[in-house]
């Protein structure tokens, strides 16, 4: 394949969704347009920590791009969560802080949301833009009372067109903070799990990660021994000295988007 010779040794590519495909929900046409030819030679999975929506409709979205996307395809926090819950835990009764998307990954495997946290066995905690006072304090009386802390992911910020906004892991924090625990487990990224989960002990060397996040997707990449791809099209403008070398020790190669790893 012309021009793609650093990828040549990649079978899967791993995609993160907010700041590589889209930003503030306006496709960033470089990497769609890169992506659309990648896709006729290598497997995409399309991984994202944020959890808001589901499988479904994030695939849906793609394919309005004119990417190749399914429910197998797509991978979320939410997903993700889910899948440690079921995998590690006997917990039915979920106490949600979190959105649709979330809630529909936890009903389609079973999962039953309480109103109560005193009825939960887990608390199951993502992005909510409806964040109040009272889920907080409902979710804190499931949390001292020993139910599972499951978070989706740590990001502390989103990447929006003007400004960012908080992430999950913002919400996670105050919870951490009001009942002295840490999460039982963060299931998105950088956490290996949120791939190990669905693509199972595949070869980790012939996957390259590709997201705008060093904290998260080139932390991931480097966890799983995969190869680290660095888009700056999203959260990460520009970089310091300092992370510059860290990211060349790593061997992760920075592109301005995807159109540049194509020329390569
Ligand atoms: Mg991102």
């Amino acid at each position: 394949m012309n021009g793609v010779s650093y990828l040549e040794s990649i079978n899967v590519l791993v995609v993160d969704l907010d700041g590589v495909v889209w930003i503030g929900g306006k496709a960033i046409g470089a990497n769609v347009r890169a992506l659309r030819r990648l896709q006729e030679h290598m497997r995409i999975y399309y991984v994202t920590n944020n959890s808001t929506k589901s499988r479904p409709e994030y695939a849906s979205k793609l394919r309005s791009l004119g990417l190749e996307a399914w429910e197998s395809n797509v991978i979320t926090s939410g997903r993700a969560a889910t899948l440690w819950l079921k995998r590690f835990t006997k917990a039915r009764n979920v106490y949600l802080i979190g959105e649709e998307g979330l809630r529909w990954e936890l009903e389609v495997e079973g999962y039953h949301m309480v109103d109560r946290g005193l009825e939960a066995e887990a608390v199951v905690v993502g992005l909510d833009r409806r964040l109040t006072y009272h889920k907080l304090a409902e979710a804190l009386k499931a949390l001292l009372r020993g139910a599972y802390f499951i978070a989706t992911n740590p990001d502390h910020i989103l990447p929006e067109e003007e400004t960012p906004i908080p992430g999950a892991g913002a919400i996670i924090a105050a919870l951490e903070t009001a009942s002295k625990r840490k999460p039982d487990v963060i299931a998105g990224k950088p956490n290996p799990w949120i791939l190990v989960s669905t693509l199972g002990d595949i070869d980790y060397s012939r996957v390259a990660v590709v997201g705008d996040r060093v904290d998260t997707d080139i932390e991931l990449a480097l966890r799983i021994g995969a190869k680290p791809i660095l888009t700056l099209t999203g959260v990460t403008r520009n970089l310091d000295e300092e992370t510059l070398r860290r990211l060349r020790e790593a061997n992760a190669i920075v592109v301005k988007d995807l159109g540049e790893l194509l020329a390569r």
